[in-house]
């Protein structure tokens, strides 16, 4: 059907050092408006496909040895992951990245420098940030150590929204964090999506929480598509849950 999809991985392997097989065949797409969620237990190579999905895997000694990773049609490997992002594909590094020892506002206005904005358009998007994640507003003087591990997350999610994506990865966003943060953040996600129209891919080892708010969800097992399907049907299938995601 005409357009290409905004992001498209087809029979994606890859390796890390000599031998060390990480990808075995991963196949998803996504299109533009949809969240996507990326799911598989420890190890299934959720990191690897994000990493390869924006270039960053040369920088561990990682390397795509077959298939195809396509952003707006065109493949990402000869492109630098900053011109990645400057193209709108801006990943959330997994364990919520931020510069411990700036506040939070100064590690958000480190999210926009990639790109040439003015301070009129700097200040409007810090606004657009804080009206997304209200917590950021009222710690903005804090130093980003000394917030907690949902506020650093929301700092680390609302530092890539200043680089204005189009399409928003996000790394294991709820790992350690309480449920009820989990909740905020996803909330904010799907609004994001739903009246800013960000197309979204979040990995995820809580299966259930990116279930509930994903359009659709791709299961990886040993480096490997294993399922796709509407998220909503894959939550409803108690064998799914039992078999690739490990829970009862
Ligand atoms: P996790 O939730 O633990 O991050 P994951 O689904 O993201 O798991 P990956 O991190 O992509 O999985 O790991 C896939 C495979 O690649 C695993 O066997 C892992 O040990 C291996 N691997 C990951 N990173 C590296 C690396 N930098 N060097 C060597 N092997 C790696």
């Amino acid at each position: 059907t005409g357009a290409p999809k905004l992001l498209e991985v087809t029979g994606l392997k890859a390796t890390y050092g000599h031998s060390i097989t990480a990808l075995d065949g991963v196949d998803l797409s996504l299109a533009e408006g949809e969240i996507l969620a990326l799911l598989g237990g420890n190890g299934a190579g959720k990191t690897t496909t994000l990493k390869a999905i924006s270039n960053l895997l040369p920088a561990e000694r990682g390397r795509v040895t077959e298939g195809a990773v396509r952003y707006q049609g065109e493949t990402v490997l000869s492109r630098s992951p900053a011109a990645l992002v400057r193209a709108g594909l801006v990943q959330v590094l997994e364990g919520r990245h931020c510069f411990k020892s700036l506040s939070v506002e100064e590690n958000l206005v480190s999210g926009g420098l990639g790109r040439s904005a003015s301070r009129t358009e700097i200040a409007e998007d810090l606004e657009r940030v804080y009206s997304w994640f209200p917590r950021l507003r009222d710690k903005r003087r804090a130093l980003s150590g000394l917030t907690s591990g949902g506020e650093q997350q929301m700092t680390a999610i609302g530092r890539a929204l200043m680089a204005r994506p189009r399409l928003l990865i996000l790394d294991e966003p709820s790992m350690g964090l309480a449920p009820i943060v989990v909740q905020d953040i996803f909330r904010a996600l799907r609004r994001l999506n739903t009246q800013e129209g960000l197309s979204i891919l979040v990995a995820e080892q809580n299966s259930a929480i990116a279930l509930t708010y994903a359009d659709r969800a791709v299961i990886l097992e040993n480096g490997r598509t294993v399922l796709e399907g509407d998220a909503r049907e894959l939550k409803a299938r108690g064998d799914v849950r039992a078999f690739y995601l490990g829970q009862k």
